[in-house]
């Protein structure tokens, strides 16, 4: 069982992250971020100056030693004000740090986990296609290997972060596509060469780390940039179902919660100061009860984030509680910022309040990092529920 007190560096963590958030994010820049959908660089890397980005990796390569909770809090913490810059923190720390640390080849980690550490490395997932969503061993991209290169051709579809990111962690097929699980392999791709081409897609939330369409057409990309190198040609389902997948299930979570905090805040505080009938409206019982509901369902949401974590961190990942997790915590996350919107009344809906951001934010949640009807089936598959 999790130790229910948490230890004093997640405090000083904590407190260091909300100093950060309250000189460098503020709220008006955050929306700004939003309406143009732009990744705010310059707040990303005076974050790395904080030693975050290492928060994934191990001393010997720079980082600060892999530890999920402050992970899952630094998530938690920068997704409260603005996804613009937790989404690239979990390109750098999770995509980039955790899948390198697990599958990349002695030289990769060498030369690629001091520079995520440093904040100079972020990747983009490039898994999902026009005809690929759940089920991701289907996908068509293909990997082709000649000589000394790998050449890909194919497309991606919301690839997030594809513009701003140094590789794109691009699941291909390395054989046959009959085989399904069998002959993928995941590449690393620079944005950058020839024959990649990068469209946006105008999403309803999640702006910064704009999601997009990514073409290849003939991409020469260097044996060495398989991920596991020659050892990890045809590996990349196991690669895929690896346990950052798991710790993925739980980035998604702590965005969610981290949104639904804020909501929470900003309708607790709105409900103080909004008169009708000639009394604040937190006065009314319904709205009363309303809000206790709310921090009741994010003071769960939260336990059971910090003990999913709590058993990553312990090396013992249970795949069912983090399915449960992600699955609870959107889900939650999801009521708690659309009860919120409530209690904004006609506020709620309109863009000069932060809710409305929210609302967005919070309804993909529930889609991405595997879909809840997905997590359901895993619950239930993995419980032995008889088919
Ligand atoms: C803003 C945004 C950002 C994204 N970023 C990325 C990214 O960076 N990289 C990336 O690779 N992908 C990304 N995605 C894609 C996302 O992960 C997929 O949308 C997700 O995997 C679901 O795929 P799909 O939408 O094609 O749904 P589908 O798989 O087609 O599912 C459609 C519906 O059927 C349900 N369903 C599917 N299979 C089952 C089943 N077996 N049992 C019951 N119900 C089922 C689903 O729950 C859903 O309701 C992003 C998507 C969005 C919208």
């Amino acid at each position: 069982m999790v130790n229910i007190k948490l230890p004093s560096h997640i405090d000083q963590l904590r407190s260091s992250l909300r100093r950060f958030v309250d000189e460098h994010m503020p709220r008006e820049e955050a929306a700004r971020w939003d309406k143009e959908n732009t990744f705010p660089r310059d707040v990303f890397d005076k974050l790395s100056a904080l030693g975050v980005m290492g928060s994934t990796i191990p001393e010997e390569y720079g980082g600060s030693g892999r530890d999920i909770l402050a992970t899952l809090v630094t998530i938690e913490e920068l997704s409260k004000r603005s996804l613009a810059v937790s989404v690239p923190y979990i390109m750098a720390a999770c995509y980039a740090g955790m899948n390198v640390l697990e599958c990349g080849s002695p030289r990769q980690k060498a030369e690629l986990l001091p520079l995520v550490a440093a904040g100079k490395m972020l990747f983009a997932y490039g898994w999902t296609e026009a005809d690929t969503g759940a089920d991701l061993a289907s996908v068509k991209t293909k990997g082709t290997i000649a000589g000394d290169h790998i050449v890909i051709n194919g497309a991606k579809r919301f690839c997030s972060g594809a513009e701003i990111c140094d590789y794109i962690y691009a699941l291909v097929r390395t054989g046959d596509q009959a085989a399904r699980y069998e002959n993928l392999s995941v590449v690393l791709i620079s944005p950058k060469l020839p024959g990649v081409e990068i469209r946006p897609i105008d999403s309803m939330g999640m702006k910064g780390a704009r999601t997009t369409d990514v073409t290849f057409i003939d991409v020469k990309v260097p044996v060495e940039m398989i991920v596991g190198e020659a050892s990890g040609i045809n590996r990349g389902w196991s690669m895929l179902t690896s346990a950052g997948l798991d710790v993925e299930k739980l980035e998604v979570a702590a965005i969610a919660l981290g949104i639904a905090e804020a909501a929470c805040d900003d309708a607790w505080d709105y409900s103080q100061q909004r008169t009708q009938f000639g009394r604040t409206i937190s006065t009314f019982q319904s709205l009363r009860h309303q809000l206790a509901d709310m921090r009741t369902q994010l003071h769960a949401a939260r336990l059971v984030t910090y003990h999913a974590a709590h058993r990553a961190d312990a090396d013992r990942p249970d795949r069912v509680e983090t399915s449960m997790t992600k699955l609870f915590v959107t889900e939650t996350a999801r009521k708690v910022v659309l009860d919120a919107q409530t209690i904004l009344g006609a506020y709620g809906y309109v863009r000069d309040f932060d809710l409305e951001r929210y609302v967005r934010d919070v309804l993909l949640m529930p889609i991405i990092g595997g879909s809840s009807a997905v997590q359901r089936n895993n619950i239930a598959n993995w419980l032995g529920l008889a088919r």
